[in-house]
């Protein structure tokens, strides 16, 4: 995982809040939008949340849990 446990944490939150707004689209729309948003390179970022199960907006939301990746 590239990101720190503060930034995943924060990704997380910003696609959950996306979803709920205009639900997943089976893209990474609201994951690559934070990345640019936060100077992360988003296709360094999907490669990194694939290995997690993270390959559209709605996986991030319900496979990338910050708490089992950072113990
Ligand atoms: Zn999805």
């Amino acid at each position: 995982m590239m990101l720190d446990e503060a930034s995943l944490i924060a990704l997380v939150e910003h696609v959950d809040a996306a979803l709920a707004l205009q639900g997943c689209d089976h893209s990474l729309r609201a994951t690559r939008t934070w990345a640019l948003s936060h100077a992360h390179d988003p296709d360094l970022l999907a490669a990194s949340l694939a290995h997690f199960g993270g390959y559209c907006d709605c996986e991030v939301a319900a496979n990338v849990r910050p708490e089992v990746i950072f113990g």
